[in-house]
């Protein structure tokens, strides 16, 4: 079947679509193919963007049509693990583009992050294929505009909520655990499939190992020159939430060759550059903004703090154990461990910042927040100060997805760096 017929059956806006996709060869070439010396194996990557509503839709709509449920995620915390043990699939879908926000503040307030509003907007103005093929919408009790966006997200789609607890002591956890077992019986009662020791055991296995890839990856930009620029692997990160999880693994393991090899070449994409680690609220795609500006000043990004980063990757879910209860134990143990500013208190973050900025050998961290996220932007007051105090050279900056405030990040961004030469 051609994709556009894929799509007209999907349901989505096939002109307002083609407007979508028109901008997105001309942007990529300029932030991602322009780049000097960039590793070849980059060009999966390349490729996923160039078909970005192609190739993977056909399959997940293949899937569907075999009966096998899509579950469309806006959060880590929701464990791909149990989707997996039951023949499913997660796609993540949170927005990153500026183009359907127009059609969100027709129901939701305009001072809300941009991130609810663009993945609202894309349901509602039917310009997401991921969207539309998902059969059910996975949404978190987390911060409070998600939480409120759901409710009315729920008029539009099938939406299951997990409860989220605030706080990560033993009874938190214990709740926490509840809500994975409920998850899982959702998910059983959704694909018809029970989830058995060995599926579960199976799922963790492969998303462990996409973790790895992951780690790997993040281990190799810690060498200076770094081998990777900041929005290439940022963009790996992108694309983690959305494709097929062994393809997705075995490409990262082939890029870390090259990488590997270009270290012990000393070869890396900016030399002597002032090394910045990224902390902060998610950059979902196509939200490249930051990065960019941020290595179009003369730095490298080395690192993000940031569920398109770190958090996505870092908690290993552990095999122990005899039986499926045993295993949700596992993956509650593990989700718990992501550091979100929407947990109370969260202190933890901070020292893993500091961690960060010195195993990735930075010069300065860049405290992102996406406007109107307040978990991040109180927290990172907070954490400012803390880094002062260690001497670690910090920036603030708050964003959008308009390019509106590009020259002022830049200007920023370069007395920052100026500062910390
Ligand atoms: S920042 Fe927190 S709420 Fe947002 S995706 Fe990450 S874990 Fe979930
Ligand atoms: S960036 Fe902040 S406000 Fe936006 S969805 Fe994430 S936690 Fe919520």
């Amino acid at each position: 079947m051609d994709i556009r017929e894929i799509w007209k059956e999907l349901g989505i806006d096939l002109e307002r679509h083609d407007e979508l996709l028109e901008a997105l060869p001309e942007v990529y070439e300029e932030i991602f193919l322009s780049q000097e010396n960039r590793p070849e194996r980059m060009s999966y990557f390349d490729e996923v963007v160039a078909d970005i509503h192609g190739a993977r839709v056909r399959e997940l709509y293949e899937m569907r049509q075999e009966g096998k449920p899509i579950l469309g995620t806006f959060c880590v915390y929701v464990p791909e693990e149990i989707v997996l043990a039951a023949g499913g699939v997660c796609v993540g879908l949170c927005g990153g583009a500026e183009f359907p926000i127009p059609d969100a503040e027709k129901y939701l307030p305009r001072d809300l992050c941009p991130l609810i509003k663009s993945s609202f907007g894309f349901l509602v103005s039917r310009l997401c294929p991921y969207c539309q093929v998902a059969t059910v919408i996975v949404g978190e009790n987390t911060c409070d505009g998600k939480k409120k966006m759901y409710e009315i997200m729920s008029e539009h789609k099938d939406v299951y909520v997990m409860e989220m607890p605030q706080v990560k002591d033993e009874e938190g956890l214990e709740y926490w655990h509840e809500q994975l077992i409920k998850f899982k019986e959702f998910v059983e009662e959704l694909s018809g499939n029970e989830i058995t020791y060995e599926s579960l055991l199976d799922a963790i296995e492969r998303v462990n190992a996409k973790r790895e890839a992951f780690r790997k990856l993040y281990e190799l930009r810690k060498h200076d020159p770094a081998p990777i620029s900041g929005r290439d692997a940022n963009l790996i990160a992108q694309i983690a939430f959305y494709d097929d999880v062994d393809r997705f693994t075995e490409k990262v393991n082939e890029l870390n060759e090259e990488l590997e090899k270009r270290v012990e070449e000393g070869e890396g994409v900016a030399e002597e550059a002032p090394r910045i680690l990224v902390a902060g609220t998610p950059m979902p795609i196509p939200h490249w903004k930051l990065l960019y500006v941020v290595e179009s000043c003369g730095a490298v990004v080395v690192c993000e703090e940031s569920c398109t980063g770190t958090r996505y990757f870092e908690r290993e879910v552990s095999t122990e154990g005899d039986d499926v209860e045993d295993l949700i134990k596992n993956i509650a143990e593990a989700y718990m461990e992501t550091k979100c500013a929407i947990f109370t208190p969260n202190d933890e973050r901070v020292k893993d910042i500091i961690k960060k900025y010195k195993e990735w050998n930075c010069d300065g961290v860049i405290l992102y927040n996406l406007k109107f996220c307040q978990p991040y932007a109180v927290e990172h007051s907070k954490i400012e100060s803390r880094l002062r105090e260690e001497g670690i050279p910090a920036l603030k900056l708050e964003s959008d997805y308009s390019e509106e405030d590009v020259e002022q990040l830049k200007t920023r961004i370069e007395t920052f760096l100026e500062s910390i030469a």
